[in-house]
């Protein structure tokens, strides 16, 4: 029987970990933390009883995986639970914009470009099923609905700025590009519409869900899956050097190109060494828990019920943030993303304290403290705010790379999305998960489709393994 190692147990490590076991390959996954999840973790950090996410919190992409939905991981405790509004975009003069599942009822709160939104997402997200199968993998092949790929690929390869021009109105246009800077990118480069489409999309089919219990449900829901299939999980093993290694068939890295490429030290051909090396990452970001009582007095009613609050003003106030950020200096109002998860999930709060979520984006590595400036900008939409909030956890982008070695100076992205490192990953072929050492492989967010918990970077990625194990060696090389 094939054997196989992954390293990491992440969303992406532990979707390669079941796909090879579910072809009945050997599998054990070494985890350098005592909790696997990775981007998932989620649990107590202020006050008994109050329930946080680490990391990923809301998932339109992770609900709508061809990987996901494959596994049935609904039979193994996951959840996804609505808040009834997906995403506010709340403005100075008190309104805010609203996305909602249904396109519908989004474009009915967009006056003159509801028509225009519903032009630009609504059939893609009407055949949001298929264009998944085209977009959640390898970007380089043949498309298997071009049509739909087309009508979807065409406005994401644009700049975010040129997109936004399609709306006249300051809500639309905030609305877009509140999702278009999840991208860490500044808007105007090409591509940079390309995060915004794929989320606004997605959620227009799936909605923005959390996983009842707190995220870590998405990976706890893997594990469970693995260890049925008779995988085994080690935590506390952090793999830094080859000689970690234990001898298997197959080894699958969900880490960082630069961390593969420190553990295959002098194994990779050169060229694909220097390129690991190369990789360049994305901002960071700076997050903040907060335990709030009563929850955050947002001016904007709708933000009282909507899951995720995007913080940056309008449109060009959120595209120039977005560029001083990468161009590493510091914004007084930075972006900021906020995350009612309770909203849709009461059981994380206690009695009337409620457990926010947020982060900012902030410079590569950046040193300073960014929790006034976070405070300051849900005050200026939430007048108040500071009064209710008893208590607070804070994880720059140190101990965000501390946490967890794949946030290489606060990069929660796996790696800055151009167009080249989005469609190829760190190598720069046709085979984004090959190491080009015989038999090891990448298979983290740094891969295509790229960042969240929706496992299909670690789905391909086994996939490409897959294919070797039924390949006679002397075929290679
Ligand atoms: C603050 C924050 C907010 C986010 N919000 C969202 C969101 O709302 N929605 C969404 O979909 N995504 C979100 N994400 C992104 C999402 O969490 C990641 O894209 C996803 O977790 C990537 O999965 P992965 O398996 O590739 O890597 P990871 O989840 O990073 O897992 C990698 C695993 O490898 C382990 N590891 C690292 N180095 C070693 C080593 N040397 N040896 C052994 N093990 C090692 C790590 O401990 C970790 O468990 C967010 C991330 C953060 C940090």
């Amino acid at each position: 029987m094939s054997t196989a190692i992954v390293v990491g147990a992440g969303p992406n490590g532990l979707a390669a970990a079941v796909t090879l076991a579910q072809a009945g390959v050997t599998v054990t996954v070494l985890e350098a933390a005592d909790e696997i999840g990775g981007g998932t973790r989620s649990g107590e950090v202020i006050l008994p009883g109050l329930c946080h996410d680490h990391c990923s919190a809301f998932h339109p992409v992770a609900a709508g995986s061809p990987f996901i939905l494959a596994a049935g991981l609904t039979r193994y405790g996951l959840e996804w639970r609505w808040p009834e509004i997906d995403c506010a975009h709340p403005l100075d003069d008190g309104t805010a914009a609203t996305l909602y599942r249904g396109i519908d009822r989004t474009a009915a709160g967009l006056g003159n470009d509801g028509g225009r939104w519903r032009l630009l997402f609504g059939r893609p997200a009407e055949g949001f099923d298929e264009l998944a199968a085209d977009i959640t993998g390898p970007l380089l092949r043949l498309p298997r609905h071009p049509i739909q790929l087309a009508r979807f690929g065409i406005p994401a390869a644009l700049p975010g700025s040129v997109l936004a021009r399609l709306f006249t109105t300051k809500a639309a246009r905030a609305l877009f590009g509140g999702v278009a800077a999840h991208m860490f990118r500044p808007l105007h480069l090409p591509f940079s519409a390309a995060v915004g489409m794929g989320i606004i999309t997605a959620g227009h089919r799936h909605g923005w869900p959390v996983a009842a219990g707190g995220s870590r449900a998405i990976t706890d829901a893997m594990a469970a899956l693995l260890q049925e299939l008779g995988g085994i999980i080690e935590t506390g093993v952090p793999v830094l050097r080859f000689a970690d290694l234990p001898t298997a068939d197959v080894t699958l890295f969900d880490l960082a190109p630069s961390a593969v490429a420190d553990i295959l030290i002098g194994r990779q051909p050169s060229r694909l060494e220097q390129a690991y090396r190369r990789f360049r990452h994305a901002p960071g970001t700076f997050k903040v828990d907060f335990a709030v009582q009563g929850g955050v007095p947002w001016r904007a009613r709708e933000a009282r019920r909507a899951g995720t609050v995007h913080l940056g003003g309008c449109f060009a106030e959120i595209a120039a943030t977005e560029r001083i950020v990468s161009a590493g200096r510091m914004p007084d109002r930075p972006f900021v993303l906020v995350g009612q998860q309770y909203l849709a999930d009461p059981a994380r709060s206690t009695h009337d304290v409620h457990p926010v979520w947020t982060y900012a984006h902030v410079p590569a590595g950046y040193e300073g403290d960014a929790t006034p400036l976070i405070m300051a900008q849900i005050e200026r939409f939430a007048p108040g705010f500071r009064e209710r909030v008893i208590g607070l956890a804070v994880r720059s982008t140190t101990e965000m790379s501390r946490y967890n070695r794949n946030y290489v100076g606060g990069d929660i992205i796996g790696g800055r999305k151009d167009v080249r490192q989005l469609v190829l990953g760190p190598g720069a072929g046709w085979h984004p998960y090959e190491t080009g050492v015989r038999g090891m492989y990448l298979c983290s967010a740094s891969t295509p489709p790229g960042p969240g918990a929706h496992g299909m970077c670690g789905f391909h990625a086994a996939q490409a393994a897959l294919r070797q194990l039924v390949v006679p060696s002397a075929l290679w090389g």
